[in-house]
């Protein structure tokens, strides 16, 4: 693993223009709210991954039309990340399952996106957890230790 000291909000910044052209081409909206974060050490390139796998289903689940609003936070000593799409919502008997890897509800999806996220949040000492209905959609909140 490569931790060093960066800037979260601008890891953000970048893995959201890999999705723009998708994003364009679907009609949906893609908000980017930065909070202040402290600096704090991080896998760059294992954190793009983690967020990328979060806002490409964010992407998948949402009509044309949609909306995807990513949000940065500090609470205490944690930074916490959140991606929140208005789509369908997952089905409650799947929510225990869809971290487990090769889960998927997708005619030709891997089922890996998750389980690999949930993998770096880990390596990184942190939490990733969803809250999900049909009537509000999906949200997906990744919280990382920030401590010096
Ligand atoms: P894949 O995208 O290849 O199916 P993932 O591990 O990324 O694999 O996701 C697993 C499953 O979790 C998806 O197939 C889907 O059923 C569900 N899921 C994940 N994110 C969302 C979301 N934002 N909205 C609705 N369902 C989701
Ligand atoms: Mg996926």
């Amino acid at each position: 693993a490569c931790f060093r000291t960066g800037d979260l909000n601008r890891v953000i910044q970048d893995t959201l223009l890999l999705l723009r052209r998708e994003g364009e081409r679907q009609r949906v909206t893609m908000t980017f709210t930065a909070g202040e974060l402290p600096p704090f050490r991080f896998d760059v390139e294992k954190i793009k991954q983690a967020l990328l796998n979060l806002v490409k289903n964010a992407l998948e689940a949402v009509p044309n039309g949609g909306n995807v609003e990513i949000c940065t936070a500090t609470a205490g000593t944690a930074v916490t990340v959140t991606i929140a799409d208005n789509g369908p919502g997952i089905a409650e008997a799947d929510l225990p399952l869809i971290f487990e890897p090769f889960f998927t509800c997708k005619g030709t999806g891997t089922g890996l996106g998750l389980s690999i996220t949930q993998q770096v949040v880990e390596e990184h000492h942190g939490r990733v957890t969803v809250a999900s209905s049909r009537e509000t959609g999906t949200v997906f909140t990744i919280s990382l230790p920030a401590e010096a």
